[in-house]
């Protein structure tokens, strides 16, 4: 799939829903509506998506896996866990969340695999929409995931799996990081990786990591899971890198 046109649709489609100062939320709403002239999205954004485990709209070849499952095997997804069925079915886990993502009741409906209601016919734009809103919907729904006991537990295995990547700086000899956002609210950046050593932030090495909403894993998560798991906390580094001229330190301009 090509996130970043995915991305752009999404974008286009919730900048012409503030504009409208109304995002469809229900499914009363969006089914009569028209594919939002005032945004229109190139139409081959999904029929070219082969690569990837079929059409995200789970209606081909993708009909055997679980849209969690297919999600989070796809590349660049790497830093997301699974997020249990439980959790997304309780209703008080998604609060506020449906004025947030447009074709919300779909989105819900794809995520947990569940049949589209009979008579619900989309365009190809709209579904590409709705396979945005989906990815959107979980990502929302994963950051609040992780701080929760369970959330925290997964990520625990994806940090002693390094699956989040090593922290680049040579002192903090490849300390694993953890994924970040610095900012709550969606499509303000992209995510980072907080090294728990040195404390500082990073590009995440991969270019389909390094697109991913930072507001999927929120500015909290690092910190909550470094609290929970004391143990793992690293000592700073000792050393700090000194510049030097033929071996003699470089005067400090004052
Ligand atoms: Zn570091």
């Amino acid at each position: 799939m090509d996130r970043k046109r995915i991305n752009d649709a999404l974008d286009r489609h919730l900048r012409a829903a503030t504009e409208r100062s109304s995002p469809s939320t229900s499914r009363a709403a969006a089914k009569p509506k028209p594919p939002s002239a005032a945004a229109p999205k190139p139409k081959e954004q999904l029929d070219s998506d082969s690569s990837e485990g079929g059409s995200a709209g789970g209606s081909s070849e993708a009909d055997d896996t679980f849209w969690i499952n297919w999600f989070c095997a796809m590349r660049g997804n790497e830093f997301f866990a699974e997020v249990d069925d439980d959790y997304i079915q309780d209703d008080f886990n998604l609060c506020g969340l449906s004025a947030q993502v447009p074709y919300y009741d779909h989105a819900l409906d794809l995520i947990l695999d569940l049949e589209p209601v009979q008579g619900d016919v989309f365009a190809d734009d709209q579904n590409e929409l709705i396979v945005a809103s989906a990815e959107m919907l979980y990502g929302l729904i994963h950051a609040r995931y992780i701080l929760t006991t369970k959330g925290l537990a997964a990520m625990l295995e994806k940090f002693k799996n390094c699956d989040f990547g090593r922290c680049p700086r040579v002192s903090c000899s490849g300390q694993p990081c953890l994924p970040m956002g610095q900012s709550d609210i969606p499509r303000s950046s992209t995510v980072k990786i907080y090294c728990p050593k040195c404390e500082d932030l990073y590009y995440p090495r991969s270019k389909h990591q390094a697109n991913t909403d930072g507001a999927y894993f929120g500015t909290t998560f690092p910190h909550i899971f470094m609290m929970t798991h004391s143990q793992l906390k690293p000592q700073k580094p000792a050393q700090q890198y000194v510049p030097r001229i033929f071996g003699f330190k470089v005067h400090k301009k004052t």
